[in-house]
């Protein structure tokens, strides 16, 4: 049966035409199996380089005159670019910033603000309860805040919002949808499209949380419609630890949006240092302070990357790997009492399985000592992270097996 298995794989491996783009990441050349690029992904070579470089000349070499030579624009030639390879968004309206909680903050705020003044009977954040703990916390924070409320979606924990629950939640009481398109424990893939269409039909705005989809599914914002969404960078666009989340405004929204955290890096004319906070047109409006270079280093090599080799290969291979990884758990996995929670079909699946068992809080700590790094989540929950630029067919069936080996019987 593993033998069977381990040729499979081979053979995935063989002709996967993303196959050699693996040798670029570091640690490729060891036998560690990483199943967690959708948590923390993994560095390029390139970055490693780039990030030596960046302290010996371009800011051990240029220093404060950086900022005028390239600095200043950086998050928006960086959001532009994200726009471009990533997320599907015309120029001039993404930007760089601060962390996917302060960027969601940000914009759930204004536009809670904005449809509030625009019809005061709009009060309610709609949220699901299995959303990110970030996004449940910021939207009662700023329901508290503005004398608003959440209203939340039950979901099952192996699945995620559909169609018929959003249709539920909203109505003229709403004034924001804040969603994730891919579900950070089942996996679950909503529909961008036809989500955005419900919010907009019952007169609401939708923020998109990308977290778990910038990178490894295709995201459409601008032919979705979509008004505003927040994406994570240092997942599967291995930006490193911390690393800065983008914002996207819809260019109709952005002159009638204003963010809470006014600071001078989000005015017209930062350096006249003026007695009054006036918001800058476009995108600018939505920084507060100085924005993270160094954070912005590592994502621009695989941003360039995700442009060269194409959003949609990288989805296939994505595609391919989880179904790979379903049907190994089918086989040797279950019969030891482990279950999918997560989507079985793949157009509803994003980049990464959940498989429950009782045990995978141990297997999980069992396997970190073997080099072979899956992460948990409640409840039960071990995910299987696999990020396709960096990720191999026999690198998915190693992990797979520790899995098997660690299992109690
Ligand atoms: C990872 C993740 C976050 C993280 O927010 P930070 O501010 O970077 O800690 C938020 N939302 C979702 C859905 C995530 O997956």
């Amino acid at each position: 049966m593993t033998t069977d298995f381990a040729h499979r794989a081979a053979l995935l491996d063989a002709a996967d035409p993303l196959a050699d783009r693996r040798d670029l990441f570091v640690g490729s050349d060891t036998d560690l199996v990483y199943f967690d690029g959708n948590s923390l992904g993994r560095p390029l070579r390139a970055t490693a380089d780039r990030l030596a470089a960046f302290a010996t000349d371009a800011w051990g070499g240029r220093l404060i005159r950086g900022w005028d030579e390239e600095w200043m624009l950086l998050p928006f030639t960086l959001g532009d670019a994200i726009g471009r390879a990533v997320i599907g968004a015309a120029p001039g309206q993404t930007v760089v910033g601060d962390s996917t909680t302060v960027l969601l903050y940000k914009l759930v705020r204004a536009a809670f603000d904005a449809q509030r003044e625009a019809d005061p009977a709009r009060v309610e954040i709609v949220v699901d309860r299995d959303n990110f703990p970030t996004d449940r916390f910021l939207a009662e924070g700023i329901a508290a805040e503005r004398g608003g409320r959440v209203r939340w979606i039950d979901v099952d924990t192996s699945t995620g919002v559909g169609a018929d629950a959003l249709r539920t939640a909203v109505g003229p009481e709403t004034a924001v949808v804040l969603l994730s398109h891919v579900a950070y424990r089942s996996g679950y893939l909503a529909d961008g499209v036809e989500l955005t269409r419900i919010a907009h039909e019952a007169g609401a705005l939708i923020v998109w949380d990308l977290c778990h989809s910038a990178g490894s599914v295709p995201v459409d914002l601008d032919a979705w419609g979509a008004d505003l969404a927040v994406g994570c960078t240092y997942k599967y666009l291995n930006g490193g630890p911390g690393s800065p989340a983008f914002a996207y405004v819809a260019t109709p929204h952005q002159q009638r949006l204003t963010q809470p955290i006014q600071g001078w890096m989000g005015t017209s004319d930062v350096f006249a240092m003026g007695p009054a906070y006036e918001p800058a047109a476009g995108m600018r409006r939505f920084l507060s302070g100085t924005p993270p270079i160094v954070g912005m280093l590592a994502l621009r090599d695989t941003v360039a990357l995700v442009d060269e080799v194409g959003i949609e290969a990288i989805r296939a291979k994505s595609v391919a790997l989880t179904s790979f990884a379903l049907e190994v758990a089918d086989e040797l996995l279950a019969p030891l009492g482990v279950q999918v929670a997560s989507p079985r079909d793949p157009a509803r699946r994003g980049g990464h399985l959940t498989l429950t068992h009782p045990a995978m809080r141990q297997v999980t700590a069992e396997l970190w000592t073997q080099d072979v790094i899956p992460d948990y989540r409640d409840p039960g929950g071990l995910r299987v992270g696999l990020s396709p630029l960096s990720t191999s067919f026999a690198e998915t069936l190693a992990g797979l097996l520790a899995v098997e080996r660690a299992l109690p019987r």
